[in-house]
């Protein structure tokens, strides 16, 4: 796992457990890697004698030149781009990984000999909002592998070529790892495994936000305290690189003690990140996503308890701050997902439900009703298109739905196209992404049942009447 990913939203931890699948954090920035025993991994560290922040942009294109210039060598005709992946005929074969400290520079890349795409996507929770709809055919034929390109290869003839390439490239001879004591001192966000634990901790506000629709990933974590006024700790995750490494566990531990307002988080913003070089994302994403954040505990106002805002998100242009006007305009529809409906219920695959009450959609059909809305099952995408299509026209304010965050990540592009402004609320069990089902769910034909939190629901309803 990169160094400031979140391991529980790259990696399915409880399958890896099962499986006997070790989990490791990376020094270096970048996403996910699944390695296995068909993998050639290589790094290496130098001590650094320029510390330009040009200096890591030059080093990736000569080591990224060098590792293509090691795989042509094989015969296969690897090119290096020079945003730092290595293809092979337009298929992703690796990534340059980098970290740099003041005084030296790791890199390391991953190079699979052989892909086992079954396995890659059982333990690492690929972000599907980056597979934009296609299918996972489409996913594999992405990525390449050197036997599946030039057959059988030894391991020792592929690392004497990638040696050889770097070698060459670089102008230098491999010896001794010297530097390794060099780095220990560097911890780039070992934090944030810990912070994710202490943000189960009940009685503190945990806000979460997520920057979305971007190639890159990131989120950022901030906990409160029991007065939702100071920050107690932040963790900021993502795949994205940055230099000097230590920039994010910087930021990270300024932000705790702070006022949680915005204007007193942006100065600090400025301080900690205007002189880092980060590659993927730009200072305006870090500074929009941590307001985001902070703006979610103006849920509360709406009868949202402590630990249940980050479970809230504000979709097609939605802001906090305007929810409890729209809420009391009472001028909007509730949608639910039909995964939660039973699934030998005879309503599973049509909008309605009899309220026989052996399932959450029941209740959630009375509740609506008892308070004049109007509850739809939403069966599929094109379905909530058209109902958030039709909700616009008819001149609602708001929205009130709840669904996955997978979904919302999918699909957040297409909520701000379609410009209703809505709630969504989180649900519990294990979605159709997480059991890898989400074609079938798209399509409306998934089998699985989620829960509702209905109680939150019936929250928000009242707090509108
Ligand atoms: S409550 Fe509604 S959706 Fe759930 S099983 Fe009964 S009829 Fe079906
Ligand atoms: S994407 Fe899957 S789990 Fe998420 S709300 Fe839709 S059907 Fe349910």
């Amino acid at each position: 796992v990169g160094a400031y990913q979140d391991v529980e939203r790259e990696v399915r931890v409880k399958y890896c457990q099962e499986q006997g699948v070790e989990i490791g954090r990376r020094l270096s920035g970048g996403g996910v890697v699944y390695v296995d025993k068909h993998t050639v991994g290589w790094e290496f560290i130098m001590v650094r004698k320029d510390s330009s922040n040009n200096y890591n942009n030059q080093l990736v294109l000569k080591v990224g030149k060098g590792v293509a210039a090691g795989i042509r060598k094989l015969g296969i005709n690897a090119v290096y781009d020079e945003s730092g992946i290595i293809t092979i005929d337009g298929r992703l074969l690796c990534h340059i990984h980098v970290m740099e400290t003041p005084t030296h520079i790791l890199c390391e890349g991953y190079i699979p000999m052989e892909l086992d795409i079954r396995s890659l996507l059982r333990n690492l929770r690929i972000p599907t909002e980056k597979l934009n709809n296609k299918t996972t055919e489409a996913f594999k034929s992405r990525l390449a592998s050197l036997r599946g390109t030039r057959g059988t290869l030894l391991v020792q003839t592929i690392q004497e070529a990638l040696t050889e390439g770097i070698s060459k490239e670089l102008d230098i001879c491999f010896g001794p790892c010297t530097a390794a004591k060099a780095l220990n001192h560097i911890t780039p966000s070992q934090t944030n495994i810990e912070n994710s634990v202490c943000s189960q901790v009940g009685g503190t506000m945990q806000l979460r936000s997520r920057l979305r629709g971007q190639d890159r990933e990131l989120t950022v974590t901030l906990i409160l305290d029991e007065l939702g006024a100071t920050i107690k700790s932040a963790s900021i995750n993502g795949d994205f690189y940055v230099d000097p490494s230590f920039t994010i566990a910087n930021l990270e531990k300024n932000l705790v003690g702070l006022t949680a307002k915005y204007e007193c988080v942006d100065p600090m913003i400025e301080i900690c990140l205007n002189a880092a070089h980060i590659t993927g994302l730009t200072v305006e994403n870090f500074r929009v996503t941590i307001r985001n954040a902070l703006e979610k505990g103006k849920l509360i106002l709406v009868g949202a308890d402590l630990h249940e805002v980050s479970d809230m998100y504000c979709v097609g242009g939605l802001m906090p701050d305007e929810l409890p006007q729209l809420l009391q305009s009472k001028s909007f529809a509730c949608l639910l997902p039909y995964c939660a409906k039973q699934p030998k219920c005879k309503f599973r695959y049509i909008d309605g439900c009899g309220c026989c009450g052996r399932c959450d959609v029941g209740e959630a059909y009375k509740l609506a009703e008892q308070h004049g809305l109007h509850p739809i099952t939403i069966q599929n995408y094109e379905m909530l298109e058209a109902a958030l299509h039709e909700m616009k026209v008819a001149g609602y304010s708001l929205f009130i739905g709840t669904c996955c965050e997978e979904f919302i990540d999918k699909h957040y592009q297409d909520f701000i196209r379609i410009g209703m402004p809505g709630l969504l609320i989180g649900i519990d069990n294990s979605t159709c992404y997480e059991l890898g089902h989400e074609l079938e769910a798209h399509r409306g034909i998934f089998e699985n049942q989620t829960k509702l939190k209905l109680d939150l629901l019936y929250r928000l309803i009242k707090f509108a009447h």
